[in-house]
């Protein structure tokens, strides 16, 4: 006998939705080699705009800075730099939300800590997620040992589920705008999922990767809704913001007011950074800092606009022909229904094979999924007027 491993990771399906994806571009790319230079992808969830010139400047600037011993800096705070933190208090402030920075943790990332979160819960507890999901949830929380339950997200609820009082969660997440549906919940919606696990004394996990792109009166962050510092922590990130996928920077908020079995999260989170973590670069922290100023904000805007621009023309070619969507308006994905009562894989292989273009199966995020697709924005525009242009002369036939 030998030493005991996690078997719950043998209980994690194999990620076969890109691999997938990426098999049967092959193939197609194979038996039509003449049209290769056609395809169009409108599946991709990475950003294509670069990082904003400000940031490109902050992180040339950083790196002058450590290669000069009197403004060399080793090692930092874990939680990160106070004059990041102090921005992203102030970016909250216009929402407005206030935050104590010792709430605020700096990290690599959306991803990481989403995982590193469940360090500070029991194992085999019970988590609520959406299908369709965002995988990263599923994964962990096998990987925990945790148990899963589904909300289900679908027409009947413009893909928006609401909480249902005979279902007793510990975890709950809630990702909007969402990928991959694009929806956003209102205050209403929040408020009703804040009252709920308060009243079941759970914890929602809110992944705001994509509060960048809500307007108007929607909340881009869980804790306008009243009461949400007892119950949410909140994860956000750079990268579909300003294009930080490739330079990773992201931060959690860990509201002091969490407080669970006599122990504050907030606590033991920072145990847990200081412990297992030892901070994100200053370089990068420097250029994350960077995506605050003035010149910054206005270049991020710019690339937002971008990519808002072509989730209109998506929009506005799927009303044109009548096809039901969420998303696009406060999200830089558009979720459509197969035409035809399509599955999704199905749907997947004719704009392939008739119209050259890649989008993502929506079977791929979950069970509730079948019969739709996501398209994203982040394509050129060139390309996504193109696309539009085919799938206009393909669907209106
Ligand atoms: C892109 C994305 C993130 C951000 O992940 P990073 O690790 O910060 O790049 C988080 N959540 C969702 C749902 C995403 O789509």
């Amino acid at each position: 006998m030998g030493i005991k491993i996690n078997t719950h990771y043998q209980e994690v399906k194999e990620s076969y939705l890109f691999a997938e994806i990426a098999k049967r571009i092959r193939i197609w790319q194979e038996s039509h080699p003449e049209k290769a230079d056609k395809l169009i992808r409108m599946g991709i969830g990475d950003v294509t705009r670069p990082l904003p010139k400000e940031v490109v400047k902050a992180l040339k600037e950083a790196s002058d800075e450590m290669g000069v011993a009197e403004s060399f800096h080793g090692y930092g705070p874990e939680q990160g730099y106070d004059f990041l933190r102090e921005k992203i208090q102030e970016y909250y402030k216009s929402f407005p939300v206030d935050l104590a920075k010792e709430e605020i943790f700096i990290s690599d990332g959306a991803k990481s800590d989403l995982g590193n979160i469940l360090d500070l819960f029991d194992r085999g507890i019970t988590a609520l997620v959406t299908d369709p999901v965002y995988p990263v949830y599923v994964d962990t929380n096998i990987m925990q040992g945790n148990k899963l339950l589904y909300a289900r997200a679908g027409e009947e609820n413009g893909f928006l589920p609401m909480p249902d009082p005979s279902v007793k969660a510990d975890l709950i997440y809630l990702c909007s705008p969402n990928n991959p549906t694009g929806a956003v919940y209102d205050r209403t919606g929040l408020t009703a999922w804040v009252n709920y696990a308060k009243e079941k004394n759970a914890v929602i996990l809110f992944d705001a990767a994509y509060e960048c792109f809500v307007e108007g009166d929607l909340p881009h962050s869980i804790y306008e809704i009243p009461g949400a510092k007892n119950c949410a922590i909140e994860f956000c990130s750079f990268s579909k913001k300003a294009g930080f996928t490739g330079t990773r920077c992201g931060y959690t908020v860990v509201p002091d007011s969490l407080v669970f079995g006599g122990q504050s999260l907030r606590k033991m989170w920072l145990r847990r950074q200081t412990t297992k973590f030892n901070g994100v670069s200053y370089i990068v922290q420097k250029a994350a800092a960077a995506v605050f100023t003035e010149h910054g904000a206005k270049e991020i805007e710019e690339n937002i606009n971008y990519y808002k621009e072509n989730a209109k023309m998506i929009m506005k070619t799927l009303d044109e022909l009548g096809i039901y969507y969420t998303g696009g308006k406060n999200s830089p994905y558009v979720w459509m229904k197969c035409p035809n009562g399509l599955r999704s894989w199905d749907f997947f292989d004719k704009l392939l094979e008739e119209i050259y273009v890649v989008g993502t199966p929506g079977a791929g995020f979950g069970e509730a999924g079948e019969g739709y697709f996501r398209l994203t924005a982040f394509s050129t525009q060139e390309k996504t007027k193109e696309a539009m242009e085919r799938l206009k002369i393909l669907l209106a036939k």
